[in-house]
């Protein structure tokens, strides 16, 4: 199963949080509300949202303020932003992307130009949210319909080695350390084990086969996923 993407609402207005979630729930998403900034915080302690929807104006800690602390935190920072703002005036809106939002909405906005926002920063920082085909080399994954294809032989993924993979895939040639992968992968690094990350690579090496090479051990610093593995082998094979 696809999780849905969870999008945390951090808003002081029952009424437009309320409106907002369930626009949200209606289109595959997964809304949390918080309604102040402490709140806000404790859900991002706990899990990682795929977006967060932040209100400028809130009691107590500003959205700008929020928007500050999280993209300098490290395990917030690659988390999108989406500024919530009833100011439509430019120096607003710089200072907003100044203090590090990936975007932001004016108030009123209509549902049709939440989610399209939503969606665009899911495709700029998580690409494997977005759904359709990746391809590299032989490999082929298909986000929609679930399958891995290696050399047109179907290849058979349990649901974590499939999510491992799609993440692997969106976001190659770079080294992910276990920690990583467990916030990005799994949605949260608290309650995990970061040897339950080793378990999962080494069982998706197995069902990737021969393709099972990109996935590169990284000694000290955890995995990277490349093509050039691939591309070596074959030629030396063709020796
Ligand atoms: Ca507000």
């Amino acid at each position: 199963m696809k999780t849905l993407p969870r999008i945390l609402i951090v808003e002081d207005e029952p009424a437009i949080a309320e409106l907002i979630a369930v626009n949200l729930r209606h289109n595959g998403f997964q809304p949390i509300w918080a309604m102040d900034a402490a709140t806000a915080q404790k859900e991002l302690d706990d899990v990682l949202p795929d977006v967060i929807l932040l209100d400028w104006m809130l009691p107590g800690e500003s959205g700008l303020t929020l928007a500050k602390k999280w993209r300098s935190g490290a395990r917030t920072q690659a988390v999108p932003i989406l500024m919530l703002t009833a100011r439509g005036d430019e120096v607003d809106r710089v200072a907003g992307l100044d203090a590090g939002a990936d975007d932001y909405i004016v108030k009123p906005f209509s549902t049709k130009e939440l989610l399209a926002r939503i969606r665009a920063v899911l495709r700029r920082r998580t690409p494997e949210q977005a759904g359709g085909q990746i391809q590299m080399g032989d490999l082929i994954l298909d986000a929609d319909t679930h399958r891995v294809n290696f050399k047109d032989q179907p290849l058979k993924l349990g649901p974590t080695e499939f999510k491992l993979l799609q993440y692997f895939m969106s976001h190659t040639e770079r080294v992910h350390s276990r920690g990583q992968l467990l916030d990005r992968v799994w949605g949260d690094h608290v309650f995990i084990e970061e040897r339950t990350v080793d378990v999962h690579v080494k069982r998706l090496r197995e069902a990737l086969g021969d393709a099972g090479a990109m996935v590169e051990t990284v000694r000290g610093a955890g995995y990277r996923f490349t093509v050039q593995s691939v591309v070596v082998r074959t030629a030396l094979s063709g020796l």
